[in-house]
């Protein structure tokens, strides 16, 4: 038994791609070898979504034209590659186009921040002027009424005028004094 799977094992046998143009015989043993280099041997190329089959010899071939060729960038930058955009991809030129537009957003950030404190400062100068000509306006007021206030005869009497007695400037208390 043992002897006659040698022999048959030995037996020369045609490539099953014979029809493809294989012209190949070897023994049956070793036909697995043969059909696992052999060059035309139908083969389906390995790129997801393609579907196309071609004899081993022309899977090279094949390979460079295949439109559904992927592959990341070899250098890591996270970029999947085909056919067309391989050709023109440059890892460094990206990288630094990216770092170049990142920089540029930062900077009109930045200027659009300088207006706008710019604008908030000149908006405080304005209150404060503003401030200060309601005080102005107030004091002047103040000062009217108080001079109205003069004119009644009994001094002293009322608390809230002596405590603005004592606030008031000297010119105004001389006034008062030669009043009473
Ligand atoms: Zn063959
Ligand atoms: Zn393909
Ligand atoms: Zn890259």
């Amino acid at each position: 038994m043992f002897k006659l799977s040698k022999s048959i094992g030995r037996l020369p046998i045609k490539c099953r791609n014979e029809q493809q143009g294989c012209t190949a015989t070897f023994p049956l043993s070793e036909q697995y070898l043969h059909s696992s280099t052999c060059p035309f041997e139908w083969l389906l190329c390995p790129q997801q979504g393609c579907g196309t089959r071609t004899l081993r010899k022309e899977a090279q071939a094949h390979a460079q034209v295949c439109s559904y060729w992927k592959q990341l960038c070899p250098m890591g930058c996270g970029t999947l590659l085909n056919r067309t955009t391989q050709a023109e991809h440059n890892c460094y030129r990206e990288l630094q186009e990216r770092y170049e537009a990142q920089r540029q957003t930062q900077r009109t950030i930045a200027s659009a921040l300088r207006r706008k404190m710019q604008r908030m400062q000149s908006r405080m100068a304005n209150m404060t002027q503003q401030i200060s000509l309601i005080c102005e306006n107030l004091e002047l007021r103040e000062n009217l009424e108080e001079g109205e206030e003069e004119e009644s005869p009994a001094e002293g009497t009322s608390t809230r005028r002596s405590f603005r007695d004592s606030q008031r400037p000297i010119t105004c208390n001389s006034s008062s004094s030669s009043n009473s």
